[in-house]
């Protein structure tokens, strides 16, 4: 056998004969045969079986660089042969960074084939023993590595999400949280706080099952589920109580921000539920205003066209930019509840507040302060000329049935 360096890959010749890995080594490279001809065997206590003839451009001992396991089989050349070595580290990596179900498929497959492997080593192999093995099951022991657990329990959750959002599915609802006049507590809107019902593990707030809908491409059908769940709900308070002019806030993900089909789903859920645009704001979070800009304004000025409002969330935290409040056509800011938390006690917080509130007031928007949870804060933001707000204060977020006593306890 002779080596060479070639780039960062080695390149190795084996002459006819040659072992290239034996059956039972630990497996430190995958091979790529570059000319020559290789062959695959496995050894049994009755002689070796061959598994395969490999050619040009084919690739073999990549399994046991997947899991550290040694080797499965021998890899001898049959003509004169070259290969280049892929490195360990180097396919672990590919490996690693994969999806953790990709990794666990690869992971399941190589089990599999080698389960059937071990079962081939102690059987006869004419060809009835052979079906016999293929349709067996195999045993998944190995399936319970903490990688592979959580890999199969994402599945399972991205599946469950998936079919709570279907049209039939009624595990995801909305509960409502009051934005209320600062002077006198008065409600004038509601937002709609996603929530997951979940038969096994109870309540899931947002911060559980966002990301999961978000890698899994989910957020639109989310989003939309808020929306109409919301605007229903809207329709259900001008009818059942006296409070029949506020308004109704719903959040969406960024990915609306690069699809126009929101705009006619805005459209249809206002139809709906006979609900006049001007009703419904959007809430949308600076960071995601950024990641297309030139898209994102387009769209913003679809759904303003229909006659809704616009606000920007959790503002302050994002990548606030002075261009940014005057391309968008954004009516209101929400002031970040961080700020508000250390309203009292931070010059800091207060000093961004009011940044806040003259910003919005030189651009003619409203602003409505966050996580309100004490009367200094509503006193305080009064103060600074702030005069809606939202927080635990005034009332947690609540189920549709409490929200309707909320508003009739103050009629
Ligand atoms: P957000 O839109 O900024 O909503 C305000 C969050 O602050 C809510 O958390 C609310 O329950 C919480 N909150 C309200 N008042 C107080 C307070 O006084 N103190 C404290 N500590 N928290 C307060 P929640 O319901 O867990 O929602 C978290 C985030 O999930 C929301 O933040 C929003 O970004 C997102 N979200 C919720 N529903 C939807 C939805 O339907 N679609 C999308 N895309 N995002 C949603
Ligand atoms: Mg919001
Ligand atoms: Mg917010």
């Amino acid at each position: 056998m002779t080596e060479q360096q070639f780039g960062k890959q080695q390149r190795r010749r084996f002459e006819p004969g040659e072992v290239i890995f034996r059956q039972g080594e630990p497996g430190e490279h995958a091979y790529i045969i570059e000319r020559g001809e290789v062959e695959i065997s496995y050894s049994r206590a009755e002689g070796d079986v061959l598994l395969a003839n490999l050619g040009e451009g084919e690739i073999f001992g990549e399994m046991a660089l997947i899991d550290n396991d040694v080797r499965s089989a021998t890899a001898k050349a049959a003509v004169p042969t070259e290969v280049f070595e892929v490195d360990l580290e180097l396919f672990q990596r590919h490996v690693q960074t994969a999806e953790p179900i990709l990794s666990c498929v690869i992971q399941a497959l190589l089990d599999r084939f080698r389960a059937f492997q071990q079962r081939v080593s102690s059987a006869d192999l004419d060809v009835d023993a052979l079906a016999r093995l293929s349709s067996e099951p195999l045993s998944d022991a190995r399936h319970q590595s903490p990688v592979h657990q959580q890999a199969l329990t994402e599945l399972k959750f991205e599946h469950e999400l998936k079919r709570a959002l279907s049209p039939d599915g009624r595990e995801v609802q909305c509960v409502y949280q009051p934005m209320v006049s600062l002077q006198d507590g008065r409600p004038l809107g509601l937002e709609a706080l996603v929530r997951w019902y979940h038969p096994e593990l109870g309540t899931l707030a947002p911060d559980s099952f966002l990301p999961l809908a978000a890698r899994s491409g989910l957020m639109r059908e989310l989003d939309i589920n808020s929306l109409q769940k919301a605007c229903e709900f809207l329709h259900k308070i001008d009818t059942e109580t006296n409070w029949t002019s506020l308004f109704m806030a719903v959040n969406l993900s960024g990915d609306h921000l690069s699809d126009d089909r929101i705009v006619m789903a805005v459209k249809q859920a206002l139809e709906t539920h006979h609900l006049e645009p001007h009703r419904l704001k959007l809430e949308v979070t600076e960071s995601e205003l950024v990641r297309e800009p030139e898209r994102a304004r387009e769209i913003l000025l679809e759904l303003k066209a229909l006659g809704v409002n616009l606000a920007l969330d959790d503002f302050g935290t994002g990548y606030s930019s002075l261009s940014y409040l005057n391309r968008f056509p954004i009516d209101q800011l929400k002031i970040d509840r961080t700020f508000i938390k250390t309203l009292t006690t931070s010059e800091q917080s207060q000093d961004i507040v009011r940044a806040i509130l003259s910003l919005a007031s030189a651009f003619g928007q409203h602003t409505v302060a966050e996580g309100i949870e004490h009367p200094d804060q509503v006193a305080r933001l009064l103060e600074m000329g702030c005069d809606v707000g939202q927080g635990y204060w005034f009332s947690r977020p609540l189920p549709p049935e409490a929200l309707i006593r909320w508003l009739e306890d103050r009629t």
